[in-house]
Order: structure tokens, then sequence, then C-alpha cells
């Protein structure tokens, strides 16, 4: 058991375990509390999944899309950052294990460490897919179309191959952001940084298992997505699964078989791997069922918030959704709770605030739905789509930044990260 002297001992310690949305919400929630707050990740930053696909295109630098956590918790002198990886939980214990650091004991514990990609078992799809969840699986997609393009333009009969052509798996809001930001990075600063390849040369498909792209949406901003993406030059491809990958071919179940060097999964997530070995019931995709006030009901001292939770919203009795505002909602409200339970408060159940459905699909391209049933799409839904993420960015420095990058990206068009740079 831990000694640490990072916390006093004297006081509740409150482990947090994730420095995403949910992680961050909580223990910036707890900043005036009578309580010691550790905080481990494996990473030293914090990573704002919704730009993933802006970095694998090339519009956005890395630190665009990952802030030091260490930052976040300069003004809170009751937290403490642990870079390092879970190797293990004890629930029973109240303790939790690390690849490096001495366990960890605790008082009150928060799980915030995310989902991981789920490959549904596609043969191929683990050694050759290119998933969109962290920085490095954004910057590891970039690196690998810059390649592309550059062994394309040394040996051209690499075309004839498939080599510039991409399929992107899954028409939810990963695969549709990602197919429309590629679209626009084939057809536009391509077009001029490879002249002598022609325009026909590359294919970028979107391969849906359901019938329609955006089931989670209503029929007419469905029907908008697609033409969205036709217009750039994606081809839309429902009703069809992806049996296997390998590093130039894709096989689908229908008997096709596409020419791709490159396929972007983003069809699909699960809890992380870590719930699996707590011993509890899981819920659809591994994630942790939660009581009203995000607690476990066997272990009331462990909060599960963001991705990892399966939540469910007592108005509509449906598990909200795997989004950035659900996990930050979740995460300040497990943080709240917690310094109320310090302070021998009452506790109130979790609200989820819905600020409605939205995704883009490129530059002012974008669908929104209200909880009430409006909709929005085009620019205006784009602008929506900007004020709701800028909210989720965890500083004001962030959000200026990020204001002057989207302006500035969306007049210029410019996309000034895309080198390459070996290390
Ligand atoms: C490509 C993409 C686009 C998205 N677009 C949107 C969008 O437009 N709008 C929206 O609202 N939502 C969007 N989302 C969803 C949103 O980003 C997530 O719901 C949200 O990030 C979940 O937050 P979290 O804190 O639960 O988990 P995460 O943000 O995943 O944070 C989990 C943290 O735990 C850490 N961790 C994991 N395992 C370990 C371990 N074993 N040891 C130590 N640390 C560990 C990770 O390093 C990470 O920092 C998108 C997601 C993706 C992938």
């Amino acid at each position: 058991m831990s000694d640490r002297t990072d916390t006093n001992g004297a006081r509740p310690r409150v482990l947090v375990l994730g420095a995403g949305f949910a992680g961050i919400g909580a223990a910036q929630k707890l900043h005036k509390s009578d309580v010691d707050v550790v905080i481990v990740d494996q990473h030293d930053y914090h990573t704002f999944q919704p730009l993933l696909y802006q970095v694998a295109t090339g519009l956005l630098d890395q630190p665009a899309v990952g802030h030091p956590i260490r930052d976040l918790i300069h003004e809170q002198d009751n937290a403490r950052l642990h870079t390092d990886r879970v190797t293990g939980i004890d629930l029973d214990a109240r303790q939790v294990q690390f690849a490096e650091l001495e366990p960890i004991a605790y008082d009150y514990l928060v799980l915030g460490l995310g989902a991981e990609v789920n490959y549904f078992g596609v043969e191929g799809a683990a050694e050759h897919a290119f998933p969109l969840y962290t920085l490095p699986d954004a910057v590891r997609l970039k690196d690998q179309v810059l390649r592309m393009w550059e062994a394309a333009d040394k040996h051209p009969d690499l075309i004839e191959d498939g080599a510039l052509n991409i399929v992107v798996v899954g028409g939810g809001p990963t695969g549709v952001e990602t197919a429309g930001a590629l679209a626009e990075l084939y057809n536009g600063v391509f077009r001029k940084d490879y002249p002598d390849i022609a325009e026909d040369a590359s294919r970028i498909l979107l391969v849906e298992a359901s019938p329609e792209i955006f089931s989670m949406f209503k029929q007419d901003l469905r029907t908008y997505a697609v033409d969205a993406l036709t217009k750039r030059g994606v081809e839309v491809m429902t009703g069809d699964v992806v049996e296997s990958i390998s590093p130039s071919r894709v096989k689908l179940k229908s008997g096709k078989e596409l020419k791709a060097h490159t396929l972007v999964w983003g069809a699909g997530l699960q809890g992380n791997a870590l719930v699996q070995s707590l011993g509890l019931e899981l819920e659809r995709g591994n994630r942790i069922a939660v009581d009203g006030d995000l607690r476990l009901p066997s272990h009331p001292e462990v909060f599960a918030v963001g991705d990892i939770a399966a939540i469910t919203d007592p108005k509509t009795d449906q598990v909200l959704p795997q989004l950035g505002s659900v996990a930050l909602q979740s995460g300040e409200h497990a943080g709240e709770t917690i310094a109320h339970l310090a302070a021998g408060k009452e506790t109130k159940p979790f609200k989820y605030r819905d600020k409605g459905t939205m995704a883009t699909i490129g530059r002012g391209s974008a669908v929104v739905q209200m909880l009430g049933g409006k909709s929005m799409k085009g620019k205006n839904a784009q602008l929506a789509w900007g004020t709701v993420h800028l909210a989720l960015l965890p500083t004001n420095e962030d959000r200026a930044k990020a204001v002057v990058e989207w302006a500035g990206a969306g007049l210029t068009h410019q996309r000034s990260a895309r080198i390459t740079v070996e290390t």
C-alpha cells in the first residue's frame, strides 16, 4: 500500500483513473473540497477526441488536441497527477495497481478510463486497420496517408493497386467526419501537391453495415449527410459488412473486394479492457452499469463516468451515448457528489442536460438534432457544433486557440500540419 507523500493521509483520498473529459471534470469539481485528489493517466496529455480527424487530415497540429494534464491542475492545490498505466483494480480491497507506481488505496474511486476500439473479430482488423481513438492513432493515420501519396508519386503503378484509396468503416459520426475530411484533403491541397496524379486516381469509400448512415439522426439529416458526402466525392456503400482486411484489400460479406491500402476503423467501441477484470456484470459494449448517482451499486464508493459507464437517462430510459458532453457532465457530477459526501451533505441524482446530437461532415456542412425534435443543417449547424465543442475544451486559452485555428483553416483551407516527422 502506498505511503506516498503526495497525499497527507489525514483526509479522504479520491483516486481518479483517466484524465479525459470525465476524469478531469471530476477532479476539477473537487478543487475546494477537503480531500486529496490523485489523478493517474497513462499519458501526460488530455485528448480532445472530437478533433482527432483534423489531426489525421493535417488540418490541426498535435498540441491543438492534446493538452498537458499538469496545466489543468496548476491551480488545484489538493490534486496531484501521476503518469502510469493502470494494470488492476481490486474493488474489495479498495486498491489500484499500476505498471510502475506502488499500489494506491482510495476512499473514493472515479473510473474514467474511457473506451477502446472494438473490431468485432473482423479478420485482419487488429493488424491492418487504422483506428481513430487516440492521438497516436491520428498521427499514424496522417503519416500513412502522406506516405501513400509520396509512394504513388515515386511509383505510379501503385495507384492501380489502390494505394491512394481509403475505405472508412462505420457510418456514425467518426466514420462520416473522417471520410468527409479525407475527401476535402484529397480534393483540396493534394490536387496542388501532386499535380501529376490524376483526379480519378483515388477513391474514398464509406462502408456501413446498416441500410443507412447516421442512424441516430432523423431521415432528412441522413439524406443531407449522404448528399454532402457524395458532393465531396465520397462513395457511400450501405448494407454491406467488412469481412476481412489485408494490407491492400478489403473483402466485404457481399463478395466484393475493394482495392485499398488504408482502412480507417470507425465502427465500434467497447469499454476499457480493464472492466472485464472487475467481477461486475457488464452492459452492452462492456460498459459498467451505474445507479442514479453514477455509483456502482455493489461498491458505492466507486463512480463510473464517461465512455466506460452505461448511464441510463431516467427521462428517456435509454443509455446515454458515448459523447464528450455526457463524459464531462457525468465526471463533474461524480466530483460534486464526492465533495458533498466528504462534507457530510446530501447528494442529488445525475441529470443529463442534452445539448443535442451533432456531427460535422465537412467545411460548412454539419447536422444537429435537438431533444425536442428540432434540427439544423449546413453552416448554422456547424456553428452550433463549434459552440458546444468549445465548451468541452479544458481552458479558456484552448478555446481562444481553437477559434483562431478553426477560423484560419476555414479561410485559408491550409493544412500546414501535413508533414511526417520521423523519430
Ligand atoms: C474520433 C472521435 C470523434 C468524436 N467526436 C465527438 C464529437 O464530435 N462530439 C462529442 O460530444 N463526442 C465525440 N466523441 C466522443 C468523446 O470524445 C468521448 O465520449 C469522450 O472523450 C469520453 O471521455 P472519457 O473521459 O470517458 O474517456 P477518454 O476521453 O477516452 O479518456 C480516458 C482516459 O483514460 C486514460 N486511460 C485509458 N486506459 C488507461 C490505463 N490502463 N491506465 C491509465 N490511463 C488510461 C486515457 O489515456 C485517457 O486519457 C468522439 C470520439 C472519437 C473517438
